[in-house]
This record gives structure tokens, sequence and C-alpha cells, in this order.
């Protein structure tokens, strides 16, 4: 895939952010790994979205180096970095203080509990919590990778969400369904004590929805 053709999947991908309620102001991240440079496309520190275009995001070698762009990049490129440098199956981050349920679970320092099948089908558990760590350098992707399994989520404690995938796509889905599945989680936690799904009927939810929903060549 040519760059500029990245950089506007991710631009548009940005756009998803402030649409489904995941980010505010300049708050959020979305980047892409070019499966032919290694080289990742991330949007510039404090963009407002509607000043965001394709071709001021910024491109950057797995390392923090500057590819092109003139602006500079996202706090969080770091953690980005050091999940892509870690993870050669994701090619996809995504970065979250969604507006509502995911991030008050960050604030209490609390897991999103797996309650319902249809987080069961999409994460096939609870949305792990990982520890406090400053912004700016590595600490938070090393939490990141530290609790994430083969989650596709982590809640970051007193921070937010980072979610990867395949693609960036599936990362920022992975980041609407983690708002989704937080925020009924919330409700069932006010309205009483939430029924557990035993475990291995999670499992069995979770590879019907990988391997068997939707349309299959
Ligand atoms: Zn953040």
């Amino acid at each position: 895939m040519k760059l500029d053709s990245l950089q506007r999947q991710v631009h548009a991908l940005h756009l998803e952010l402030p649409k489904y309620n995941l980010a505010v102001w300049t708050m959020g991240n979305v980047s892409a790994r070019a499966p032919e440079t290694g080289w990742v496309v991330i949007k510039p520190s404090g963009g407002r979205y509607q000043d965001l275009r394709p071709d001021n995001l910024v491109i950057v070698d797995l390392y923090g180096n500057v590819v092109e762009g003139d602006l500079a990049y996202s706090g969080d490129t770091r953690t980005h970095l050091y999940i892509y440098r870690h993870r050669p199956d994701v090619s996809g981050v995504c970065h979250t203080h969604s507006r509502f349920a995911a991030t008050a679970f960050a604030a209490v320092g609390r897991p999103i509990p797996c309650l319902l099948t249809g987080m069961s089908g999409e994460f096939g558990g609870e949305i792990p919590l990982g520890g406090f760590a400053l912004i700016g350098g590595e600490a938070i992707g090393r939490e990141v990778l530290r609790v994430i399994g083969d989650s596709k989520a982590v809640v970051v404690q007193n921070h937010g969400v980072f979610t990867i995938g395949k693609t960036a796509e599936a990362a920022v889905k992975a980041a609407v369904m983690v708002e989704d599945a937080a925020r009924t989680s919330f409700y069932a936690l006010q309205l009483g004590a939430p029924i557990p799904i035993a475990p291995d009927d999670i499992a069995k939810l979770h590879d019907r929805y990988s391997n068997v929903y939707g349309q299959r060549a």
C-alpha cells in the first residue's frame, strides 16, 4: 500500500473517534504500520480533529525518527512504536480517553468485566488493567504489553484505553467496542450484581465470532 493511501485511511479513522464519543478536543490517536517499509503513520501532537489532513499525519520509523512530516508527532508515539516493535502481528494501534465509561474504569483502576455475549465474541474475556505509567516514554507501552495477553485492548489505570489490531481499522473497531461494553457494564453494575458467563462459554462465543460470524469467502 502506498503511504499516501495509508495516510488517507488513518485520517478517516481519526474522524471516527469524535463521532463515537471516544475523544474530545485533541485527545486520542490512531496509527498504522505500512506493510512494505514498517514505517508508522500517526497523528501530529495537539492536532484538533477538524484541522487534521491526510498529509499532515506524521510518518516515523519504529524508533521515532521522522521520515516525513512538518509537525511534531503525537505524545503517545513512543507507546505505539513500543507495541509495534514487540508485536509483529500488530499493524494498527488506537488510543482513547472515551467520554463515558471505559475511562471511568481506568480512573478507579478496574478491568472491564466480560458480562455479555457480544463482548465475549469480540474480546474473549475481560479487558485487562495495566498499572499507572507516565506519558511520553516507553512505560505505557511496556505496561500495555505486560497485561494484554491475547486481548485486543487494555485499560491503563488513571488514563484511558489502548487497543491493537491487524489493521488500524481493527484497532479503532476494538476501541468502539470497548466503550460500548464498558458503558453497558457500568449500567449493569448500578442495577445490581451482574450474572457471570462461564469461562468455557466465553471461549466458545469468542471462537464462533472469530471464525464463523459474518460473510466468509
Ligand atoms: Zn492518553
